[in-house]
């Protein structure tokens, strides 16, 4: 029997880690708790979590610091927290290598789900051997022939197009900001042209989406960047 994720909660404010606790521990998650940078690494260093929920603004400074540190030596996921209205904090900790983020006040059915998310896609990253065929609920893509089919229908699409779609798709329910996705798509001189990104999405949607306008599978994260929906509607619910 293998034993539960060992979760790593840095959080200084007392009434959210008490929230975190309650809705991590009644799901079996084993926790380690840190109120502070200092504290966050001692544990991180001497526990190696199976995924870290990160505040970014903690007493002794800025989450994204032990962020970068972290990802001198682990790829485990990294959930950050942040105030609402601090986009720029989100993209700092997603560009610094951050794996998702969730902003505060959030439920705990959201934390879970976005928990479950990270920890599958870590489990499955390692020495994943995919062949050439990614299939994201009604979406596949090949990679070996450059073709895209949705629900069965094939989808033309531009070279661009491709690479962007590919990029997300890797990536299924990971959030990726602009800057991500202009150096992968574009390469690192393009790193600020954010309307490259968004003519291109929106050709995808126009493309990809029954309803552009309401996207289910290429989603806005607003202020930070794009997602592809990891479980698009019409795909049963399994695992
Ligand atoms: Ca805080």
């Amino acid at each position: 029997m293998t034993a539960e994720p060992l979760l790593l909660l840095v959080e200084d404010e007392l009434p959210v880690r008490r929230f975190l606790r309650a809705a991590l521990g009644s799901r079996g998650y084993r926790l380690v708790e840190a109120g502070t940078l200092r504290e966050a690494e001692q544990l991180a260093t001497s526990h190696n979590p199976d995924l870290v929920v990160l505040d970014l603004q903690l007493p002794d400074g800025d989450g994204v610091e032990l962020l970068t540190r972290l990802r001198a030596w682990s790829a485990r996921p990294v959930l950050v927290l942040s105030a609402r209205g601090r986009e720029e904090d989100k993209v700092r900790a997603l560009d610094a290598g951050a794996d998702d983020y969730l902003t505060k006040p959030f439920g705990a059915e959201e934390l879970l789900a976005r928990i479950r998310a990270a920890l599958r896609r870590a489990a499955r990253a390692p020495g994943e051997q995919p062949g050439p065929v990614l299939e994201v609920g009604q979406l596949r893509i090949d990679q070996a022939r450059h073709e895209v089919q949705l629900g069965g229908r094939d989808v033309k699409v531009t070279p661009i197009e491709f690479k962007l779609l590919l990029l997300l798709a890797r990536n299924a329910g990971k959030v990726l900001t602009h800057r991500q996705i202009l150096v992968e798509v574009w390469g690192p001189g393009q790193a600020s042209q954010t309307h490259y990104v968004r003519v291109y999405m929106a050709e995808l949607r126009r493309k990809l989406e029954e309803d552009p306008a309401r996207p289910r599978l290429l989603l806005t994260e607003p202020g930070v960047g794009y997602r592809m929906a990891d479980r698009p509607p019409g795909e049963s619910q399994g695992g």
